[in-house]
């Protein structure tokens, strides 16, 4: 993996572990010679795992849409931040930009980024690991809704597997390197895409 997107809050949360974790995550990339790819803001845990690549001399794109490039939120330390249109054209480029997906904690904005790359990787558009560093148990009352929806018949097993999931970072990040994606799609083979 040469490049890994992280999407996480633009709140910092209320646990200052978040934040620690945030900037741990960043220090761990660059050290691994990751680039890290991410949403460009200086703000909550988005800041905090920039600034830790940063610190540790690593490389950070930020990509930002127009309308959210304000002095308040915009990171102006970054290698590279790269100015985009919308929402949706910041998503795409997140994606195209990166080899593997990881979500910190966050709020709306987070889980919308993530569950979109997690439904491409379903559908087979692309084959890159999509992970959870879930830190302090975040995540622990979403995963037993995606475990619901299997149960349910919502949702194959094959892939809920899909879904990499860690509390330590740096096992989050050999499963990804480790990840192999099934070879077919929800509804179509790879070849047709
Ligand atoms: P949230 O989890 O709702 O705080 O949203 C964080 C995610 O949505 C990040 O991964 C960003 O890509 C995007 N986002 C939401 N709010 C902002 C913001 N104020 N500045 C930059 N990106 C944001």
């Amino acid at each position: 993996m040469k490049r890994v997107t992280v999407f996480c809050g633009s709140s910092s949360g209320r646990n200052p572990l978040f934040e620690k974790s945030a900037f741990a995550l960043g220090e761990l990339l660059a050290t691994e010679d990751i680039a890290l790819v991410y949403g460009g803001a200086k703000v909550g845990l988005m800041g905090a795992v920039a600034n830790g690549a940063l610190s540790k001399g690593g490389e950070v794109i930020g990509v930002l849409p127009h309308f959210l490039r304000t002095v308040e939120l915009e990171h102006q330390g970054l290698t590279q931040l790269i100015s985009v249109a919308s929402m949706h054209e910041r998503k795409l480029k997140m994606e195209e930009l990166c080899d593997g997906v990881i979500a910190l904690p966050g709020g709306y904005g987070t889980l919308e980024e993530f569950f979109e790359m997690l439904t491409w990787a379903q559908l087979g558009l692309h084959a890159k690991p999509v992970a959870l560093l879930n830190v302090n148990g975040f995540y622990n009352d979403l995963l037993k809704l995606v475990h619901g929806m299997v149960e349910q018949g919502f949702l194959k097993e094959a892939n809920q597997k899909m879904l990499l999931v860690h509390d330590d970072a740096t096992q989050l990040i050999a499963l990804m390197k480790n990840y192999q994606a099934p070879t077919t799609g929800k509804w179509i083979s790879k070849n047709s895409v």
